[in-house]
């Protein structure tokens, strides 16, 4: 077993909001950590992305999703898109996928989801109070805005049934969102408001975040790439590096995105993950701009001011790791939130980026360790949950390596339930 001596830290594969969080839940235990990442912080999914913690989130394996996504297949301008490629492991995927959009699938993971994510929220308040991160934290919730009927008539079923999970929600209709909000147009049919959210920039929360791991004695190396996992007797003796190094460790956690599969497979353990790309623009206005984070129901484009800027995200590309970014996906967020915000097409654009969402075909993450090597532990496929469910996974995994009972049901989210590779 793992000592709290130096020379045996915990080693962390990944320094997103996973990787992060566990290391910050270890530094509080007094355990010795060292995180690497293969590349500077700004290449992981973590820092990019949209910011809304949307507690209850479905998973992307709602009823009806694969059909509704098999129809946008054939739209370059949806939200949903397949860059099509001979691939076998993309067709087992897709059709494992549409399996589990099942809805009693999607009854037995929201139990633990919601307990994650309500979690996750508390624990969020603690970091940024504690370390004083300067994040645009922000908790007056975020909107499901929709311009028709049957959509806003859809996200109150959502509404009622995140209620059952203990997540309160208002719906706004006749001209309420316009005046909660006046950056929205007048056409659009209403929102549903979730209070009990949050919003903030990730990339400033996850600087803070780390540089609190640092505080607390957590060490970092942003310049190492993990090339190969050392095994012993059953059991994890250390990790190789890309530039040659060797690090011996008793515990390794792999929580490196997309890339998690290709570490796992090399020791044998099947973690079946298709990589869903998302974008981002980074925008200034000339017009008053939304002050409340939100997700604009039909073109799945979530909106979150940060500062004096306001970010546009969205759009789920499953695509090969290296394949090169869309320009008119980048562009088609601007025309997607034109419907719903007054005066945005003229926004000055401030920065683009795009990232990775590492997901799983049954939709839920992989959190838990490999029953048949000692000291291994994986904690991945988040998709677009990762955030919102980032500190409460970071507890559980600090959890299950120091050997304390994590006191929720994991049995879905097992590193073994895909079998070995
Ligand atoms: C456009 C977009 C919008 C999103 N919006 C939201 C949102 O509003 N709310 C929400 O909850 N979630 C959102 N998500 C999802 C969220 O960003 C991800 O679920 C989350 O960031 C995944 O975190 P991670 O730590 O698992 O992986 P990552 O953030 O990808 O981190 C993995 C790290 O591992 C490192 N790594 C990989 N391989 C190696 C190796 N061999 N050696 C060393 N290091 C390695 C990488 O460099 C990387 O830094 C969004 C995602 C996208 C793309």
């Amino acid at each position: 077993m793992n000592s709290t001596g130096t020379d045996d830290p915990v080693i962390i594969v990944g320094s997103g909001i996973i990787g992060l969080a566990t290391a910050w839940h270890l530094s509080m235990r007094g355990r010795s950590v060292l995180v690497i990442d293969q590349e500077t912080p700004t290449g992981s999914a973590s820092r990019g992305n949209a910011g809304i913690l949307s507690l209850g989130h479905p998973p992307l394996t709602q009823p009806g999703a694969s059909i509704k996504g098999l129809r946008w297949m054939f739209n370059r301008n949806s939200p949903f898109w397949i860059r099509p490629r001979l691939d076998p492991k993309l067709l087992q995927w897709l059709l494992n996928f549409h399996r589990h959009c099942r809805r009693d699938h999607l009854e037995a993971c929201m139990p633990a989801l919601s307990e994650l994510g309500a979690q996750s929220i508390g624990w969020y308040e603690q970091m940024v109070r504690d370390h004083s991160i300067d994040c645009h934290w922000d908790r007056r919730g975020w909107l499901d805005v929709c311009r028709s009927e049957p959509a806003l008539e859809q996200a109150r079923r959502t509404a009622e049934m995140l209620k059952g999970h203990g997540f309160d929600s208002t719906v706004l209709e006749n001209g309420r969102l316009q005046e909660l909000d006046p950056a929205y147009r007048d056409d659009l049919a209403g929102a549903v408001r979730y209070e009990d959210s949050a919003t903030m920039d990730p990339s400033a929360f996850l600087h803070g975040l780390e540089q609190a791991c640092r505080d607390r004695g957590v060490r970092f190396d942003h310049q190492a790439r993990l090339e190969r996992v050392q095994l012993g007797d059953h059991a994890i003796s250390g990790i190789h590096l890309e530039d040659g190094r060797n690090i011996a460790c008793s515990s390794l956690l792999v929580a490196a995105g997309i890339w998690s599969s290709q570490v796992a497979s090399s020791i044998g353990i099947k973690i079946p993950m298709q990589a869903a790309r998302g974008y981002h623009l980074q925008l200034r206005l000339d017009s008053s701009m939304p002050c409340i984070g939100s997700v604009l129901n039909e073109s799945c484009v979530a909106v979150t001011p940060m500062g004096d800027q306001l970010r546009l995200a969205g759009t789920l590309e499953i695509t090969s790791i290296n394949a090169p970014i869309s320009r008119r996906r980048l562009d088609q967020l601007v025309r997607a939130a034109s419907l719903y915000i007054r005066d945005i097409d003229g926004a000055t654009r401030e920065g683009e980026w795009a990232g990775l969402r590492p997901c799983t075909w049954d939709g839920i993450p992989v959190i838990g360790g490999v029953p048949w090597i000692d000291g291994l532990f994986i904690a991945t496929g988040h998709a677009m949950m990762g955030m919102t469910l980032g500190p409460a996974t970071g507890r559980v995994m600090a959890d299950l390596i120091t050997g304390t009972d994590p006191d929720l049901d994991l049995s879905m989210f097992t590193a073994d339930r895909f079998g070995r590779a």
